[in-house]
């Protein structure tokens, strides 16, 4: 029930575990993060509260990364579990998605024909399977012809593994903001998981599709056409 994304020069697990706990009032099942390390991406995720995935990250050999995306689940489809949490991946690519994709199950089976397997039972898996189908090295491309063949509800961050330190994100009635820092950018399902770190953001509209790393952020329309955005400042405290 929540998404954020962190690249800058801080430690991008801490950043990501910090902002998702400003999310918890919204409820969730089980929590996850993916992280660039070096150009490979590690997952880490766990059933339960964020505790216990932050105990699972001291648990483990540090993750050295200054970019990803976390997310906290509400089921929908699939029990709440560790295989059923997100990040949900292909080889290439990483996904974490807040709402519904309701063709799924056709998806699924156009994926099962083209030789792809499935691990977990959720709705997300699809999507970032068949993201890896179509996936030709242009990210903008992959995700406007994927999300054609897509109905459904999505807040949606994406990691592929040929563009360390870059976040893709897109959304579709389901809520995205992104945050502008100082070397450092932000993504998140709503303003309070970032106020500590900035207060500068932007509303991703129906359809637009964010491209995030630590230079900036640019933002482009449904077709892929870049946007100018208004950028708004949050004058409230939580
Ligand atoms: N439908 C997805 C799932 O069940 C996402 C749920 C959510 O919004 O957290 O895994």
């Amino acid at each position: 029930c929540g998404i954020v994304g962190y690249v800058g020069r801080r430690e991008a697990a801490e950043v990501l575990i910090d902002c998702l706990s400003k999310l918890e009032y919204r409820g969730y099942d089980s929590a996850g993060v993916a992280l660039f390390e070096g150009s490979e991406i590690e997952v880490v995720k766990a059933t339960g509260r964020l505790k216990i995935l932050a105990e699972k990250l001291r648990g483990r050999a540090p993750i050295e990364s200054r970019c990803g995306i976390g997310h906290t689940r509400w089921a929908t489809h699939g029990a709440p579990s560790d295989v059923n949490s997100h990040p949900q991946s292909s080889s290439r690519i990483s996904i974490v998605h807040n709402g519904i994709i309701e063709n799924y199950l056709k998806l699924k089976e156009f994926l099962l024909q083209n030789g792809y397997t499935f691990e977990s039972e959720t709705d997300t898996e699809v999507l970032v399977k068949l993201l890896d189908y179509h996936y030709d090295g242009d990210p903008l491309s992959t995700i406007i012809r994927t999300l054609a063949k897509v109905r459904g509800s999505y807040g949606l961050a994406i990691l592929f593994r040929d563009l360390p330190g870059r976040i893709y994100a897109v959304r579709k009635e389901s809520p995205l903001i992104v945050g502008y820092g100082e070397g450092e950018n932000f993504l998140a399902s709503d303003i309070p998981a970032l106020l500590k770190y900035t207060r500068e953001y932007s509303i991703l509209e129906e359809g637009e599709i964010a491209e995030i790393d630590e230079a900036g952020i640019r933002i482009y329309n449904e077709f892929g056409k870049p946007l100018e955005k208004e950028r708004l400042t949050a004058d409230w405290d939580v």
